[in-house]
């Protein structure tokens, strides 16, 4: 059984969840010691390692408030990365938790992404940020697996504690490199980058938006071109296209467009041009289900207007989507 089986059956199982380790450490010993990012908020302590099942020993903890990894270069990630080298860590759990009052300090656990921008914008101009420590875990767990600071072959976890008793929730399995939410853009922020992807997305406006689409116009044109020949390979590359995040869409929209669009508190915003809206949505102030009315158009969400975009640049016709349909539902049925 792997770790985090071990881990969440045994958290299943065992009640009440006392200090004392149960955990065979020997069987698993491949995947020790395990590094856990988990937050400052002391009611956790009591839950500090027994929730885990394992011993003192076998836990690099790291802790900060919120148990947030918001920056793939930044001080938690540095540690991350010096508790794999130095310390042999062989997996990482990032452990969020119920009630996490961290997590309701709007714009903190986002801080690290403002402190250097000039551009800052109060909260209360813009729409707010959904709380939801879910997300929270969620987007911490997507840092950590692009950062280039640890090799893509440690599986990164992330759970949610249930401050009352303990229990653990498993949002994020570092085993599965999953395709399951191909085609869904606004749902792919568990899936892993490399390392040189964080760079180019890092890079100047623009670069990257010619990128993916000369990315996407080669898959599509090798699945137009070989038919059958070489589908798994295909549709994995498909799958990857498809799976390219919100985020990196909205490298496509014109900044030089302004928007409205319909906050979580059913305010309407804007006009806005089009870097903010792409910054908001950086900030999770904005969600792929959010209205957005492009100038001159019509009120649709996010994730389809920049679906739309991203199909008319790249040039992707009907035949060419049905065709990809096709091939990914074979191979999702031959695996
Ligand atoms: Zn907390």
């Amino acid at each position: 059984m792997k770790l985090l089986d071990a881990i969440l059956k045994r958290n299943r199982t065992d009640r009440p969840l006392g200090s004392a380790p149960s955990l065979h450490v020997e069987e698993l010993a491949g995947s020790l010691p395990l590094a856990v990012v988990a937050c400052i908020d002391p009611r956790v302590n009591r839950f500090l390692p027994g929730a885990f099942g394992l011993p003192d020993t076998q836990v690099i903890w790291i802790r900060n408030a919120g148990g947030v990894v918001s920056n793939p270069l930044g001080d938690t990630m540095r540690s991350l990365a010096v508790a794999c080298t130095l310390e042999g860590a062989r997996e990482i759990v990032i452990v969020g938790h119920t009630d996490c009052r961290v997590a309701l300090m709007d714009g903190f656990a986002h801080g690290a992404r403002n402190d250097d921008d000039p551009d800052f914008v109060p909260s209360s101009d813009c729409p707010r940020i959904r709380i939801d420590e879910r997300r929270v875990v969620a987007s911490s767990v997507a840092v950590a697996r692009r950062s280039p600071l640890i090799d893509t072959s440690i599986p990164v976890h992330g759970l949610l504690m249930n401050i009352v008793d303990g229990s653990l929730a498993c949002l994020a399995n570092g085993y599965e490199r999953s395709l399951d939410t191909a085609g869904e853009a606004g749902d792919s922020s568990l899936s892993r980058e490399s390392g040189e992807d964080v760079v180019k997305r890092q890079a100047p406006d623009g670069a990257v938006g010619v990128e993916l689409i000369d990315q996407a116009k080669g898959w599509l044109a090798r699945l137009k071109a070989e038919p059958g020949t070489t589908l798994k390979k295909t549709v994995l590359d498909v799958g990857r296209a498809s799976a390219i995040g919100l985020r990196e869409l909205a490298q496509l929209i014109d900044h030089h467009r302004t928007y409205h669009v319909i906050g979580i508190d059913d305010k309407e915003y804007g006009p806005i041009p089009g870097y903010k809206l792409v910054k908001w949505l950086m900030e999770d102030r904005i969600t792929a289900e959010t209205p957005v009315r492009p100038d001159g158009e019509g009120w649709q969400p996010l994730g389809k207007v920049l679906k739309e975009i991203a199909k008319r640049q790249v040039g992707v016709t009907p035949e060419m989507e049905a065709a990809a349909g096709k091939v990914a539902r074979a191979v999702k049925e031959e695996s």
